[in-house]
């Protein structure tokens, strides 16, 4: 096996055992990567000469004896709306296309201070707004599983170099879905944390009610071991939790007797592929035979979540987004008139997408007098009601397994042009992410034309450890998370001449 296949735990233990040096392990990446990235075009900023210094670090400390940290040596990959000191961080906007941040998100500090070794920027939705990663000013990422699909999105870059071993393991952040559902189309391990486990500093705010970083890897074990770096107290964030950090390493090697796994009947009806659903069922029979007791539950209003999510989630990008104004930050319309407003809206004209100034009209629209009683406020109750239901399911069950999108990785261009059809791929998502819980999205099982499908497993408030743990024994008992991708140009489309 070449190094870049390897996990990112199993990559660390032998650059830990000085199997291979850190530097080593760099520069076969960077080759692989070479080769790879033009048909997958999931970096937005590659940084080879800076991943190759603290390589050197590493291996410097190994060879002195010195202590290394928890991610010595590992390869990782940010989303591009992460801030890194001195490395562009554009959230694939043209309005932020040259923006340098000068200091770096806590999660990135903490990575940093761990010993994990920077390599790249990845490619999202512009400013982490998608399903499907189309909506990047920059580049159209490709699904390692076929080339033709998108990876899923708004992380769709991170979770693209996961896959196709182009990083050992990534972060991405999820506001209504956007870690979990495109590591199920990727066939990764994707977690969205409890929101106020994970401080938010440095990630470019989308909708701070809903904003959270997660890992992307490739097993459930390195998810823990992102998760436990990245976790914790931060001044810096005051919606972070003061509360202790559990050891998720250690913790994900109990066992848990009798288990009850909820099953919401209201994510297994009309529009959930059949695939996905008989993927489902055969997962819950695995954990049947593992002595969990499944048990019915209902989240009555998690048909609502998707309407509930698109008022909140704009209202709150709407008023984020107003930084934007050319002062501050990025981009300069060169036809900036003659008075400020004229700079102002020509640079947002020139700056943001489609999508982005589509979600900056919802939002002011839905916070306007007059309409903010009628779509903000009262979208801010159903979530009440949507939190509620998840609160009463929890006392009967310990978690929820439920499908992590109804359906799998979709053509490119096959939902551009009807933005609704887009946020409804989001409907298994949004009601745990407005519910604050967190969930993760693992392989369990691929299509009969070999797309991953991924199973979501939700828990309590803070309680990673669990989900965590449900997670790993059923991977224990399947390998679908070690299939990999045959990542090989394909052939020319043979058409007919005429
Ligand atoms: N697809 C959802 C949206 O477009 C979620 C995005 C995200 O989680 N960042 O808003």
């Amino acid at each position: 096996m070449l190094s870049h296949e390897l996990s990112a735990n199993k990559i660390k233990e032998k650059i830990i055992k000085r199997e291979i040096t850190a530097q080593e392990v760099v520069e076969e990446l960077f080759d692989w990567i070479n080769l790879k990235e033009p048909l997958i075009k999931a970096y937005l900023c590659l940084d080879k000469e800076g991943a190759l210094l603290k390589a050197k670090e590493i291996d410097k400390k190994l060879s002195n004896g010195d202590k290394v940290g928890l991610l010595a040596g590992i390869p990782v990959a940010i989303k591009d709306n992460i801030c890194t000191k001195g490395m562009r961080t554009t959230c694939a906007s043209k309005i932020l296309e040259n923006f340098i941040p000068p200091y770096d998100a806590f999660v990135v500090k903490r990575i940093k201070e761990e010993d994990a070794i920077i390599i790249g920027k990845t490619n999202l939705d512009e400013f982490a707004m998608g399903s499907s990663t189309e909506n990047s000013a920059f580049d159209i990422t490709q699904n390692p599983w076929d080339t033709d699909r998108i990876p899923g999105g708004s992380s769709g870059g991170s979770a693209a170099v996961v896959t196709a071993d182009m990083a050992f393991m990534a972060l991405g952040s999820d506001t209504g879905g956007s870690v979990r559902q495109p590591a199920s189309f990727c066939g990764n391990v994707g977690l969205r944390p409890t929101y106020g486990r994970v401080s938010r500093y440095g990630l470019v705010a989308f909708a701070s009610s809903l904003d959270q970083i997660g890992p992307i890897t490739k097993d459930v074990l390195d998810a823990a071991l992102l998760l436990q770096v990245i976790s914790g107290h931060d001044n810096y964030d005051s919606t972070c939790a003061t509360l202790n950090v559990p050891d998720f390493i250690t913790g994900i090697k109990h066992l848990d007797d009798g288990l009850k796994i909820g099953i919401p009947k209201e994510f297994f009806g009309e529009g959930l592929n059949i695939e996905i659903r008989n993927a489902i069922m055969d997962a819950l029979k695995i954990y049947e035979g593992k002595g969990a007791k499944l048990v019915d539950i209902s989240l009555p209003h998690s048909e609502y979540a998707v309407a509930t999510y698109y008022i909140i989630a704009t209202a709150e990008a709407s008023s984020n987004l107003a930084r934007y104004d050319s002062v501050r930050y990025g981009l300069r319309s060169q036809l900036s008139g003659d008075n400020i407003i004229d700079m102002y809206s020509r640079t947002r004209a020139e700056g943001f997408g489609s999508e982005v100034k589509r979600r900056i009209l919802l939002g002011n629209y839905a916070l306007s007098t007059g309409y903010y009683e009628a779509y903000y406020l009262k979208a801010s109750k159903v979530r009440n009601l949507i939190r509620k239901d998840f609160e009463d399911a929890f006392e009967k069950v310990d978690c929820m397994v439920c499908p992590t999108s109804p359906t799998p990785a979709f053509n490119i261009g096959e939902k551009t042009t009807d933005p609704l059809q887009m946020y409804l791929t989001d409907i298994y998502t949004t009601p745990s992410s407005l519910a604050g819980i967190p969930g993760i999205s693992i392989p369990c099982g691929f299509t009969s034309t070999d797309l991953p499908i991924g199973m979501q497993i939700l828990g309590k408030h803070f309680d990673e450890e669990k989900i965590l743990r449900v997670a790993k024994l059923f991977e224990n008992e399947t390998d679908f998370h070690l299939k990999k991708p045959n990542l090989i140009e394909p052939e020319p489309k043979k058409g007919i001449d005429i």
